[in-house]
């Protein structure tokens, strides 16, 4: 222990009803939950702002591309071109990428009106946390550390991307390079390499290739979109631009540096070695939980590479230790950490009895690709494997006004009831407006609705909305 550390352990610490780990979506909403309850609650993130990941590289400025990526497509499709004329060309990607950084401005000068405008009881401290013991957080910034004693304390580290050990892996750009504010990418690589065919990997895939790059994904494993319904996947993947190339079963060996300043991407599948040039090589194969500092010697419980958590969000065996978020690595999206959150502060508020639990199988989840797909709940595969008994009810996108308007006409809307009961348990959507479909279907599920519900509402015309009422009216009559 060095003499800053020794003075640090010898203050006496500063006491707060609840210290957070974070100040993403897993930690800010119980934050401002609690201290509008009159607890005294202390935000601590090395970021030194809220919003965490999603904001700083993530959900925000990627959708902010992608929607710049997607409005350019779809002109330039030929239904729609036919309509608009000629167009002069794709966007300057310098542009694209000051319209991003212009949002995410917006948002973290809205995140700061915000935290000025909390409760009095509420403090952001700039700084990374360290657990000492399970009440006790040591926050140590540049040149001082400070102690806090808490009677909680909310883990929401959340997760970064993570890096493989592959050769050369140092000369890949991750997610952060693309997405950050003022990011080291700023213009559009002519050939782009993606390792890693998941969400991340595919959605920049698809953006980039709409705005001109040629693109390649390489991925390992027999299919893309790992983790998720296989024939969801299948249909997703099947109305993917074809000029996208994807290598499946393709191992990366290594990266290395070409000439003229580009890259070569090896790769095998099964006993043949391949390559592929790049003059950017995006490393996308996953994130991984942030645990804290202090939580394995203390002990913590894990669950694969994230924290273990019950549904009340508390740590097992901590009735006052919280981990919701990405953290837990059970379902790291940012709406969920935000619910987990809520879930997690209102357990507190209720001076740590459960009163509250989260539902996983009710949050929506979108890939933002060309075309979008999106899924909620128990869908095919699931149901299959806790040999759920269900029946299914599906809508072409082909036959939906608002996807011929779009000029957009690949997909389908697939609900998925209890077979008895017909209550809904879960859904997909390919195609038009698929993240907001979603939406609506995952809460008729977590209201549990049945199709007799969703086939008497009356769904908007000429919104896609209209196919879910539609594909509920072919099981009900
Ligand atoms: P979630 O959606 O689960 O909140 P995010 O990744 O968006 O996850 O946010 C997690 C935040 O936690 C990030 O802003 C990160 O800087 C912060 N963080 C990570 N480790 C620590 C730590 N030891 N102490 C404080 N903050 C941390």
């Amino acid at each position: 222990m060095n003499y800053r550390e020794l003075v640090t352990a010898m203050t006496e610490p500063e006491k707060v009803d609840t210290i957070t780990l974070g100040a993403g979506g897993a930690a800010y909403p119980a934050a401002f939950a609690l201290a509008r309850a009159g607890q005294q609650v202390v935000m601590v993130d090395p970021k030194g702002v809220m919003s965490g990941n999603c904001l700083a590289e993530g959900c925000v400025p990627s959708k902010a591309v992608y929607e710049v990526a997607e409005l350019y497509r779809r002109v330039t499709a030929a239904p729609m071109s036919r309509a608009l004329g000629a167009l002069t060309g794709p966007p300057d990607y310098a542009q694209v990428v000051a319209w991003k950084d212009q949002v995410q401005k917006d948002r973290y000068r809205q995140h700061d009106g915000e935290l000025q405008a909390a409760s009095a009881n509420l403090r952001l401290v700039p700084g990374t946390g360290r657990l000492i013991d399970s009440h006790t957080v040591e926050v140590n910034t540049t040149g001082s550390a400070k102690r806090f004693q808490a009677a909680q304390i909310i883990i929401a580290s959340g997760a970064d991307v993570f890096v493989p050990p592959i050769p050369g892996a140092q000369l890949c750009v991750t997610s952060r390079d693309l997405f950050a504010l003022e990011p080291t990418v700023t213009s559009l690589p002519a050939r782009l390499a993606v390792i890693g065919g998941g969400y991340v990997g595919l959605e920049v895939a698809c953006m980039l290739r709409a705005l001109g790059s040629q693109v390649t994904v390489i991925e390992a494993l027999p299919g893309l979109l790992a983790g998720m319904d296989p024939d969801f996947v299948t249909l997703l993947a099947a109305g993917i631009d074809p000029t996208i190339s994807i290598q499946l079963s393709a191992s990366v060996t290594a990266v290395t540096k070409g000439d003229g300043g580009g890259f070569t991407v090896h790769y095998r599948i099964g006993d043949a070695d391949s390559t592929v040039d790049a003059d950017l090589v995006l490393m996308a194969v996953g994130r991984r939980p942030v645990i804290p500092d202090g939580a394995t010697e203390l002990g913590l419980p894990r669950a694969g590479h994230g924290l273990a958590v019950d549904v009340s969000m508390q740590v097992p065996g901590y009735p006052h230790l919280y981990a919701p978020g990405d953290v837990n690595g059970r379902s790291m999206l940012f709406h969920s950490a935000v619910r987990q959150s809520l879930v997690a502060a209102h357990n507190i508020l209720a001076g740590n009895r459960v009163v509250d639990r989260m539902d996983f199988d009710s949050v929506p989840a979108t890939i933002f690709t060309a075309p979008q797909g999106a899924y909620v709940g128990l869908t095919r595969a699931k149901a299959a494997e806790q040999a759920r008994q269900v029946v299914e009810a599906a809508y072409p996108m082909a036959d939906d006004s608002r996807a011929q308007i779009l000029g957009d006409t690949y997909g389908e809307i697939r609900l998925f009831c209890d077979a008895q009961s017909l209550r809904l348990v879960g859904g997909w959507v390919v195609g038009a407006d698929a993240a907001q479909l979603i939406g609506q279907i995952g809460e008729s599920v977590a209201a549990g609705l049945t199709a007799y519900d969703l086939a008497r509402f009356a769904d908007q015309h000429p919104t896609a909305a209209e196919g879910i009422g539609k594909a509920a009216r072919t099981l009900v009559g």
